[in-house]
């Protein structure tokens, strides 16, 4: 609600924009921007106009997951303007960069990358905007909680202890800013064979009994699927795909409805 015109706290909301939402985890490599890609393209099946912001600055990975890799241009506000694919707004560091090229910033470079992205960027009208964070709790998640006014924040992990370890000092960070939790997505929840049996390669359940701990809702169980994979390699989200088609793409869109 604080992104809504007429708000006493309006502040710190982006203009245009009804709801800011984070995804973020304590620790990298469970899924986070695959998280956060594809809520991005569910949300938008429902009809409504979503943004993408790619927070991540030392390890972008929306252009890759969306399958562009345009420069952006900037408007006669000298806003950026940012990528539009499959539907939906994009900004991301690996759009100003060349392929391949590290991210080398100090911390007050990536403050001052982060706040650009989210108050220098033309998102314009957006039910949505989903923020990619990096892992962990550091520097960005500070210059972000400090620079918008979120609505809240899912929580991406595995259910793997030392993912959940890290998880909840992700949920310690909103705690302490005083952002909602909005629920936790359990990825790579498992893996089911061409004979329907399920294996529980990073544990079984860690994210549902995490979510009870946490008294937030689970939104979602998403399994360790090579397709998810492959699309994400390949710039086309799974979760564009029909729901009947794929049950990664049904689970995002049960979880873009909670
Ligand atoms: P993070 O943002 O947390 O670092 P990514 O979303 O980049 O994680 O995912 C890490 C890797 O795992 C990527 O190669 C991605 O394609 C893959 N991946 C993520 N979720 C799944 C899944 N449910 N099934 C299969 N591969 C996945």
């Amino acid at each position: 609600a604080t992104g809504t015109p007429g708000n006493p706290n309006a502040k710190s909301a982006i203009p245009g924009i009804k709801k800011i939402i984070a995804v973020a985890s304590g620790k990298g490599g469970v899924g986070k921007s695959t998280v956060a890609t594809n809520l991005a393209v569910a949300l938008s099946k429902t009809g409504a106009k979503v943004g993408l912001c790619d927070c991540d600055l030392y390890g972008p990975s929306t252009g890759q997951m969306f399958g562009t890799n345009q420069q952006p241009m900037a408007n006669e506000n000298d806003e950026i303007i940012p990528i539009e694919a499959h539907g939906i707004k994009l900004m991301s560091m690996s759009f100003l960069l060349e392929e391949n090229s590290p991210v080398i910033v100090r911390g007050p470079l990536a403050t001052r990358y982060t706040q650009q992205f989210l108050r220098q960027v033309a998102w314009g009208e957006l039910d949505y905007l989903i923020l990619d964070l990096p892992p962990g709790t550091g520097d960005i998640q500070l210059t972000i909680v400090q620079t918008v006014a979120l609505d809240g924040a899912v929580i991406v992990t595995t259910p793997q202890e030392v993912a959940l370890i890290d998880a909840r000092k992700a949920v310690s960070m909103f705690a302490k800013v005083n952002v909602d939790i909005l629920g936790v997505v359990e990825n790579m929840a498992w893996f089911e064979c061409e004979h329907g049996t399920k294996y529980h390669i990073f544990g079984d359940g860690g994210g549902v009994r995490e979510a009870e701990r946490l008294k937030v809702p689970l939104l979602g169980q998403i399994p360790l699927d090579a397709h998810t994979r492959a699309c994400a390699d390949g710039g086309t989200p799974v979760a564009l795909l029909p729901e009947a088609e794929s049950p990664v793409s049904a689970a995002f869109k049960e979880t873009a409805e909670k």
